[in-house]
């Protein structure tokens, strides 16, 4: 595989950019973005194989004719010195069909109040059908990274203002299967409970159980996930870019990800610090960068434009950069390409990753 050889003066020695396919991507635009890519001097693009019920090449599963097939244009990218990454998003599925399947809230809610639609966690069917999608894409397509996007419990995270003191997280998931497959774990594990308990006497007074229970929902799919796809594959987790103690361990009790345990089947975590997009300053950043480093090697994504309607400047982006260099981490992943191309040229990007 070719990569890009960044000299010893440049602050990092692999830089990946996030670049997301839809229906409408014309296959000329897409060679026309790899060359600009290359011109960025990046060395990988991170593209999801799938979209909804489309899948962007020849797949047994899935059918339907697409204007990009990713197998072909391996090539292409190889002429252009980058490597793939696969994104690959977990619990989350934007179709409508998909709706008995999603979490479900204390109130008996779905998880669908946004286009994130996210996905109950201990769906034995939903975790089997994914397992066998993420198997025949990385078989077919060979990537150097597997990126495994919203692998955990649904939070709207990118809608938290890291300064602010009251959160009132929703919770999930309360679905019947999940409260079923709990008073399972709690009888192995013999706890004492009456079978009419309610779901919320049950989460109250186990609590530390119901955390854990919870979190390895998470961790045994990316288990799963290492166990099926090829070794020489480097998988990476999106983490949710808080410190470990932010709101009360929010990372661990809300989100399901338990940082020690996904570390175990993975080879790089990925903090997605958009900081302007979630207001953290640079001692937030740090905190995050020093909690995640503890457990795995980062591979952290920073934003390069706005989010949504925050405020970006120019030099947020060169500011994270420092910090990151700081704590001495070595690749980083821009967030995403349409950004990047908005915000700078390839020799400011150059000009600001170099010493
Ligand atoms: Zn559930």
């Amino acid at each position: 595989m070719i990569s890009t050889t960044f000299s010893q003066t440049e602050m990092f020695d692999e830089i990946g950019v996030k670049y997301y396919l839809d229906q409408n991507t014309s296959l000329n635009d897409f060679r026309e973005n790899l060359r600009q890519i290359k011109e960025y001097r990046i060395s990988t693009l991170f593209v999801n194989p799938f979209k909804g019920d489309s899948a962007f090449y020849n797949y047994s599963l899935l059918s339907s004719p697409k204007k990009i097939n990713l197998i072909k244009e391996k090539k292409y990218l190889a002429e252009n010195s980058l490597d793939l990454g696969l994104i690959m998003p977990i619990f989350l599925e934007q179709d409508e069909n998909y709706k008995p399947f999603l979490a479900v809230n204390k109130n008996g809610e779905r998880a669908d109040r946004t286009w994130q639609k996210m996905v109950c966690p201990s769906n034995s069917e939903y975790k089997s059908q994914k397992l066998k999608l993420i198997k025949e894409s990385t078989e077919k397509l060979h990537p150097k990274y597997l990126l495994l996007d919203f692998i955990r419990f649904p939070v709207h995270w990118e809608e938290i203002d890291v300064k602010e003191s009251n959160y009132n997280f929703e919770e999930f998931c309360f679905c019947t299967n999940c409260i079923n497959q709990f008073k399972i774990y709690l009888k192995e594990n013999s706890k004492e409970f009456n079978d009419s308990d309610s779901s919320s006497v049950l989460t109250n007074k186990f609590q530390t159980d119901w955390h854990k229970w919870r979190s390895s929902l998470i961790s045994d799919f990316v288990k799963n996930v290492r166990e099926i796809v090829d070794p020489n594959i480097q998988i990476i987790i999106n983490t949710i870019p808080w410190t470990a103690e932010f709101a009360d361990n929010a990372l661990y009790k809300i989100t399901g990800q338990d940082l020690s345990q996904l570390a175990q089947y993975s080879d790089f975590f990925s903090p997605m610090i958009y900081h302007k997009k979630i207001n953290a300053d640079d001692q937030f950043i740090l905190e995050i960068i020093k909690d995640q480093v503890e457990f795995q090697n980062l591979f952290p994504a920073f934003q390069a434009g706005k989010v949504t309607s925050e405020e970006y400047k120019k030099e947020d982006l060169e500011s994270a950069f420092q910090l990151a260099k700081s704590m001495q981490i070595k690749k980083i992943i821009l967030f995403d390409f349409n950004r990047l191309k908005e915000n700078y040229t390839s020799t400011e990007l150059m000009s600001i990753t170099s010493e």
